[in-house]
């Protein structure tokens, strides 16, 4: 692979204009001629299903197709046969191989997409916050100090993750219900709450917008005083880190950055990384930089994910790493109960062993990092372990956050599983524990069950 430094990048016009490839196009690319058969039919068939997007960027700089198909960035970015299940995926496959009509490959294709949970926690069905009765459908309230914020133009993303749990609205099965276009209506929002103190922007990824559609939205936010951080989940600094150095409105971009900061908020970039190659090429350096000198600072997070980064010394490597270059490790969260989740979970004990192994790695200043977290419906569960209670071999959790902000930081019990992967698994290990498992159907205005920063915004 050869890496390409930020002076060639900002004068070769091949590596700096944004290509995408998607089901219909890659077959078009030089690198799909270098895929095994076997390979390309599993990516043609599973495509019909989950989402699929890659740019030129992360094909020419962060996959290694010497190492394809276990390259991290591949199985990133590639649809994977054992994304569907067998049975799914014998589904599909005859349909591709027999070249159906689309309509005939599209219905089948929803049938299984209802099958693998598009909406996770029910985050069609609840509700929707209110200003005078009337709904801000871009906005969710599920923290009292934090709110965020869906615009309407930044719903899809420079490349899209294999594990994506929003995967559902890049295939049209969500049709941005949350989304909206007045950034007004998010302004008028946040006075009546002035408890808001943290807008996270998100989406997809806001920073597919153009630096003029942000900046309208910067114009809401920064009238609003109560308003003390503004936070902005993007997945661009590692798949487009031209973002913020390239692109024709790159400067604006970051102008608005500087406006936020200049009005006395705290700028953070919630940048979703996955693994340290992303952090590995000139320019994703540069975008760092570039995004740290206007005032941003960029906190890392990502789920751990398997075929991908379930590995310490990857995380490690990214945390000190990053580190290095200014940045906050912030949060590992574990994978989410959607889409292709059984190709991607890790059990809880194994996702916090590596957690712990990679910490032990860290020097105190790469120490900022949580996790595993998981952001369920009560709040962000955090695992901090595996102990003994009375005989009992039991999970040490606590809430970093919650809806009932009365159980942050208190620790609780669950019973050993090793098996289990996600929240709904674990069981209370005795009476007291209970509490923290159960939870009130939310009313009002705050209640949204689901928590994006892990994705874009997530990203999480
Ligand atoms: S995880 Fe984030 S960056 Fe990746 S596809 Fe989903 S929303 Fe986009």
């Amino acid at each position: 692979m050869v890496r390409k430094n930020a002076s060639t990048l900002l004068t070769d016009e091949t590596a700096t204009k944004f290509q995408v490839f998607t089901r219909a196009n890659i077959t078009k690319t030089p690198e799909w001629e270098r895929l095994p058969e076997e390979i390309r039919e599993s990516v043609m068939t599973v495509s019909t299903v989950l989402p699929f997007r890659v740019n030129r960027y992360v094909m020419d700089e962060l996959i290694d197709w010497n190492n394809v198909p276990a390259d991290p960035m591949f199985q990133l970015t590639f649809p994977q046969r054992g994304m569907l299940s067998e049975e799914h995926y014998e589904r599909m496959l005859p349909l591709v191989r027999g070249d159906a009509p689309k309509a005939e490959i599209d219905e089948a294709a929803n049938q299984i997409r209802l099958e693998l949970n598009p909406h996770p926690a029910g985050q069609l069905t609840h509700n929707v916050p209110t200003v005078d009765g009337e709904e801000i459908p871009g906005v969710q309230h599920k923290y009292r100090e934090t709110a965020l914020f869906f615009p309407s133009s930044g719903q899809t993303c420079h490349a899209y993750c294999t594990f994506c749990f929003r995967w559902a609205q890049f295939v049209g099965m969500n049709d941005l219900k949350f989304a909206s276009r007045e950034a007004s209506q998010m302004r008028r929002y946040l006075e009546a709450h002035p408890e808001i103190t943290d807008v996270l922007i998100t989406g997809g990824d806001p920073m597919v917008m153009k630096a003029k559609v942000f900046a309208a939205i910067v114009d809401e936010i920064i009238k609003v005083e109560t308003v003390r951080t503004v936070r902005i989940g993007t997945k661009s600094v590692a798949y487009w880190p031209h973002r913020f150095v390239t692109d024709a409105d790159a400067d604006e971009m970051l102008q608005q950055f500087e406006r936020i900061a200049e009005a006395g908020k705290h700028v953070a970039i919630m940048g979703h990384y996955n693994h340290p190659v992303e952090l590995s090429t000139d320019i994703a350096e540069e975008a760092v930089r570039r995004i740290r000198s206007a005032g941003g600072n960029i906190r890392m997070q990502s789920p751990i994910i398997r075929h991908i980064n379930d590995d310490p010394r990857a995380w490690a490597q990214l945390w000190r790493r990053g580190t290095q270059l200014g940045c906050i490790p912030y949060y590992m969260f574990v994978e989410r109960d959607t889409g292709a989740q059984r190709y991607f979970e890790l059990p809880l004990v194994r996702a916090w062993e590596i957690f712990r192994e990679a910490y032990q790695r860290l020097p105190g200043t790469a120490r900022t990092v949580r996790g595993p977290s998981m952001s369920c419906f009560p709040g962000k569960c955090h695992i901090l372990g595996v102990t003994e209670v009375g005989g009992q071999k039991a999970f040490i959790l606590e809430y970093l956050q919650a809806r009932d902000p009365s159980l942050v930081r208190q620790p609780f019990f669950a019973k050993y599983d090793e098996t289990a992967t996600w929240y709904d698994d674990l069981k209370p290990l005795t009476e007291r524990d209970a509490k923290f498992f159960s939870y009130p159907e939310p009313a009002g205005g705050v209640g949204l069950t689901v928590d994006r920063e892990e994705v874009s915004v997530e990203s999480n």
